[in-house]
């Protein structure tokens, strides 16, 4: 098992989804994916809150054994996002971003992180990704998310970022975006020629596609859920899961080993968006995962179910 450095935001989110609203709610790519990861690996979070933030908040992750040396407490307010969904759940639309801590963030990694082998570089300002990189002495397995915001204001820099990382995990939608692809079998082949060697687009309710160039497309849906409350961290969860599985291999991915992830990050993410922000997350335990693997192969089976 090897240790995953992760930086993102973490931050407080307000939502509203045809289920209802929830104000301030606990949110932020790196509080998402180190839930998830934590199912599987040991995680250490780089990143900055303010002094909003609350102890109960560390308190969930440090309860689950997550590293939060690398977070500083700076003074000013937390990162904050407010974001709705209409009818379309798979697509989020932002009211506000405040980065507030994060506008200035100067990472710098406590000494013990430097060794970190498997690095997730979440959902945040490019530059923020990069300079954590710089930092890790020789990682194994280097993986990246991003979204609109960041390819709307800093292109460069997240192109740089991709000729960096192993793999990149993108939303369908933000997929188009970055590449001008118009679908998202197109988009995965692009973004492989913009850096990576692997490229996962989730797509919501539809699940995903992986792509390598070496073993072509691996295409699988969600588990189903009729009732979605609140999308919102369902792209980190599946990042979480994704990673924090690869990182327990302790070696360095093979494509079987991506599609495997893939299934361990969309089973968790199946939880998210059961609750608001992070409280459908929050409540998995290993034996819903199983329970849900479970049903989930027979979804995908080819088989009758037994009677
Ligand atoms: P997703 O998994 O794509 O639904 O990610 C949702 C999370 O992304 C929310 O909890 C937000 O706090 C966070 N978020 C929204 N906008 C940004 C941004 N520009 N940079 C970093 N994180 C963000």
């Amino acid at each position: 098992m090897s240790e995953i450095l992760v930086v993102g935001s973490l931050g407080y989110d307000s939502i509203e989804t045809p289920a209802g609203k929830v104000d301030r709610t606990l949110g932020g790519a790196a509080n998402y994916f180190s839930l998830a990861a934590s199912h599987f690996s040991p995680v250490r979070v780089v990143g900055v809150v303010g002094e909003d933030y609350q102890e109960k908040d560390r308190e969930l992750l440090t309860s689950r054994g997550v590293d939060l040396s690398g977070l500083e407490k700076k003074h000013g307010k937390t990162f904050y996002w407010s974001g709705a969904y209409t009818k379309d759940m798979n697509e989020a639309i932002t009211r506000v971003t405040e980065l507030n801590v994060f506008g200035d963030f100067n990472p710098k990694l406590p000494a013990h992180y430097k060794n970190s082998k498997f690095v997730f570089l979440a959902n945040i300002d490019p530059v923020i990704q990069l300079q954590v990189l710089e930092q890790v002495d020789q990682p194994m397995y280097v993986g990246s998310d991003t979204m609109n915001f960041w390819i709307q204001s800093k292109l460069l820099e997240l192109k740089k970022v991709l000729t960096k990382v192993n793999v990149v995990l993108i939303n369908e939608g933000e997929s188009m975006m970055l590449t001008g692809a118009s679908n998202a079998i197109a988009a995965a082949a692009a973004l492989c020629k913009m850096g990576p060697q692997a490229v996962v687009i989730k797509r919501g309710e539809y699940g995903f596609v992986l792509y390598t160039p070496a073993d072509g497309y691996f295409i699988l849906p969600a588990f189903p859920i009729s009732e979605v409350i609140d999308p919102t961290g369902a792209g980190d969860t599946f990042a979480g899961g994704f990673f924090g599985y690869l990182a327990s291999l302790n070696r360095v991915p093979q494509t079987k080993d991506l599609k495997q992830a893939c299934i361990k990050g969309s089973m968790l993410a199946s939880f998210t968006i059961q609750d608001f922000g992070v409280n459908g997350l929050a409540a998995v335990t290993k034996g819903h995962v199983q329970d849900r693997t479970q049903a989930y192969s027979r979804v995908i089976s080819l088989e009758d179910s037994a009677k």
